[in-house]
């Protein structure tokens, strides 16, 4: 891919990537970290405060990435730090059960009502893992259902036409990937419910479980199609077709939960799933996750049931003590953050179709909760519904777009297949510096051309 070279450089971050390309394959522990997606030299960042990232150059940032989603009350929130700085003087691992889970897993359960009972992992990906499996068990059956550009983290048998990454990337079928671990997987266009209906007439009662993002965040922001003209919700109908075929229907949460609204995407559709999977916000900015649903369903589980499942450092003290201080925070008076991140969302949204409306740039906002994503391209009235149509985004125009709202210190995704997000830290001066961004990308956006 050709790139356009831009006219600032990050110098001590781009040393650190090249000692990082030495010891790490691609220099980065994650692989859209690495802006494979728009060029350029990844920011290698020592510090965030607030709606702040500060970058080994010295150059400080207003963040539209928050940890890809975790950071929902900003970096190094003083309540959350003071409850790790705590829990850490306390001993950081035991190995054995500690107050904190409990208190987790009942924050996790009172607030979202299909979650009887959870159980707590380190990623996300453990979590739709383990949910997976869990499905297997209880259903005795193999196969899978996911749609194409719902990523659901690393997992062998949902790598297949994934998003986030894979879909930045634009790699084909993951190497490493078993005929036997992907023959079990069956792939849908995402929207499409006489798809799944056919999927179901097909291999009746064998399909453990439907996965699907509960509204997806990772081909960019494309929410489930609501109910009309007398046919159910995606999301509804997948309940409906799993329920009547005995199949599981598993809502992953990862990136919605606890984000899109006080009670995740649940909250705003209210779709009952018999399996959730959390991750990103529950931690506070450390690796927990959780998978959790019907007791009956999760009952399955080791040590309770045979399907086994397990963690050294599950729940562990330091990242259950963060996690809680930041659910509770943004439960406080009657969930305001939430208030605040929806209404820092709604401004950035507008400001950015504003600015590119100015310079004629044809693109298409789409929007989950306080969640948003920003397609360039010309999509007419239904917008985009699928991963087809998220990939043909002009990703070229994004490029221009990313770079220059970088150069001018907002940090964006670097990749037009990812969400952006805001926080409760997010205030005027924050939103004040994006706006001041915004025309100059606007125009670099207008002016690009495909490399
Ligand atoms: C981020 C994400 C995952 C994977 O979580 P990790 O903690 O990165 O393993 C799974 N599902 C969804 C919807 C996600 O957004």
């Amino acid at each position: 891919m050709a790139f356009v070279t831009y006219s600032y450089s990050a110098p001590v971050s781009q040393s650190l990537f090249d000692r990082a390309a030495a010891v790490t394959p691609g220099g980065v522990n994650s692989p859209v970290r690495a802006f494979r997606g728009v060029g350029g030299t990844p920011r290698f960042m020592v510090s965030g405060s607030g709606p702040y990232l500060t970058d080994a150059d010295g150059r400080e940032y207003v963040d539209l990435v928050c940890s890809w989603g975790p950071m929902i009350l900003g970096h190094a929130h003083p309540e959350v730090t003071d409850a790790v700085r705590k829990a850490v003087e306390r001993g950081t691992s035991f190995g054995t059960p500690v107050e904190d889970e409990v208190a987790l897993a009942e924050e996790i359960v009172h607030r979202i009502d299909p979650v009887e009972q959870v159980r707590l992992v380190s990623s996300g990906t453990e979590a739709t893992m383990s949910a997976i499996r869990l499905a297997r068990g209880f259903t005795g059956r193999s196969k899978v259902v996911k749609f194409a550009g719902c990523y659901h983290g690393h997992v062998d048998s949902l790598l297949a036409a994934a998003g986030s990454g894979v879909a930045t990337l634009g790699l084909p079928d993951t190497p490493g990937v078993t005929g036997a671990q992907a023959g079990d997987t069956i792939v849908l266009p995402y929207n499409d419910l006489d798809a799944v209906r056919e999927a179901f007439a097909a291999h009746p009662r064998e399909i453990a479980c439907v996965i699907t993002e509960a509204s997806p965040g990772n081909m960019g922001i494309v929410p489930p199609l609501p109910a009309a003209d007398g046919r159910p919700s995606f999301n509804q109908g997948l309940a409906d077709l799993c329920r009547a075929d005995g199949a599981l229907f598993v809502s992953d949460e990862v990136m919605t939960g606890f984000r899109a609204s006080p009670h995740g995407w649940y909250g705003l559709d209210g779709v009952t799933p018999d399996l959730m999977t959390f991750g990103k916000v529950m931690g506070g900015g450390f690796p927990t996750a959780a998978f959790g649903g019907r007791k009956d369903v999760m009952d399955h589980l080791a040590p309770a049931g045979p399907v086994y499942q397990a963690g050294t450092l599950s729940g562990n003290p330091v990242a259950t003590a963060a996690g809680l201080a930041q659910l509770r925070l943004l439960a406080a008076d009657g969930f305001a953050a939430h208030g605040v991140v929806d209404a820092a969302a709604r401004q950035v949204r507008q400001l950015a179709t504003e600015a590119l409306a100015k310079e004629g740039v044809a693109h298409t906002v789409q929007t989950a909760g306080s969640m948003f994503s920003v397609f360039f391209g010309d999509f007419g009235d239904a917008g985009v519904t699928d991963y087809a149509a998220a990939r043909r985004q002009e990703s070229f125009r994004f490029t221009a777009f990313f770079h220059s709202m970088l150069a001018q210190g907002v940090y964006l995704p670097p990749s037009g297949f990812e969400a952006w997000f805001l926080s409760a830290a997010h205030d005027e001066r924050a939103l004040e510096r994006v706006a001041d961004a915004l025309p100059a990308a606007a125009r670099a956006a207008a002016e690009a051309v495909p490399a």
